[in-house]
């Protein structure tokens, strides 16, 4: 019987945490790219216990980039940062983990790298807003819309990995 509920309570602990699986969309802009840093960034995601489902490198269109910030499109950046994030090859991700929206933007740091704390990306890897490096979802439905945006549904791989028992318990 003890082994039954056993059984039982670890069902129950793996579907709670299945429920609050969420997937947030990652770039490293064309500047992360450039300066050598993926590597570096996708091993903060890695080695927090993130689960990379879907990874490519692509150079976006100006319009793509323009459909991407769209939010933005009344800032006086907005064209700056369109170009620039069309103007070479971005490193596109879809990272999966329970809260992984919201801490991932904690992982990044603010935006502004000068207001960023130290241990953050930006904050240790950035300097200037208009070259911050990477980009991440700010809520569960910009995180829906750029996922879709950004990757066909048979781009984004359902796996276990054998550390989730690990990282989850
Ligand atoms: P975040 O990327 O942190 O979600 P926003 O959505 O507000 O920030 O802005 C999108 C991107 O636009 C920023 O990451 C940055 O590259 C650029 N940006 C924001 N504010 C400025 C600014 N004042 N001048 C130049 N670029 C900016």
């Amino acid at each position: 019987a003890l082994a039954v509920s056993a059984a039982a309570y670890m069902l129950q602990e793996q579907e709670a945490h299945a429920a609050e699986m969420e997937r947030t969309f990652i770039a490293i802009k064309p500047d992360g790219v450039q300066r050598g840093l993926i590597a570096e960034i996708v091993s903060r995601f890695e080695r927090k216990g993130f689960k990379l489902v879907a990874i490519k490198i692509v150079v976006p269109s100006k319009g793509f980039a323009e459909k991407h910030y769209h939010d933005l499109k009344e800032r006086p950046f907005f064209n700056g940062l369109c170009d620039f994030l069309s103007s070479g090859p971005v490193i596109a991700m879809v990272w999966e983990g329970e809260g992984v929206i919201k801490y991932g933007r904690k992982l990044i740091g603010a935006t502004d790298p000068q207001k960023s704390e130290p241990g953050t990306i930006r904050g240790d890897l950035a300097v200037v807003v208009g070259r911050n490096i990477i980009h991440g979802s700010d809520g569960p439905e910009t995180a829906k819309d750029e996922i879709n945006l950004w990757f066909k549904p048979d781009e984004l791989v359902t796996y276990t990995s054998n550390a989730e028992k690990w990282v989850y318990g």
